[in-house]
């Protein structure tokens, strides 16, 4: 999607600090951080929300979540971590991400 700022970093028309990526999924820095480790997970594919996930898209949702369990041991924060998707009135960015947070909390995401 042109508009999307997600879609942009995936395309490197946006710069982003790259935290790991596989062939459908890239997981890179969250510019602002709510917590010590914060890393927002996406699917390179334009997927909007939470909502929009279908059956279709099991291997992208699969590596989502592998890529995940990965970035929780490399960042070495599997003694403190939470994951979080926005939905709603709650999501600012239209391209499906989830927030993995790592050490102390600072904010809401
Ligand atoms: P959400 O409210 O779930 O849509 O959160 C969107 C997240 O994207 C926020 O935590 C922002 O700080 C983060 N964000 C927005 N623009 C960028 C960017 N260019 N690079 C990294 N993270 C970003
Ligand atoms: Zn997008």
């Amino acid at each position: 999607m042109t508009d999307c700022i997600f879609c942009k970093i995936v395309a490197g028309e946006i710069p982003s600090k790259k935290a790991a990526e596989t062939i459908n999924v890239l997981a890179f820095y969250d510019i602002d951080p709510s917590a010590e480790t914060h890393v927002l997970v996406i699917p390179k594919k334009h997927i909007e929300t939470f909502l929009d996930l279908k059956k279709e898209h099991s291997n992208i949702l699969s590596q989502m979540l592998r890529l995940t369990q990965q970035l929780i041991k490399s960042e070495k924060i599997d003694r403190k971590y939470k994951l979080v998707i926005n939905g709603g009135e709650y999501q600012f960015v239209p391209h499906l991400h989830w927030h993995l947070l790592g050490g102390e909390v600072k904010k809401q995401v």
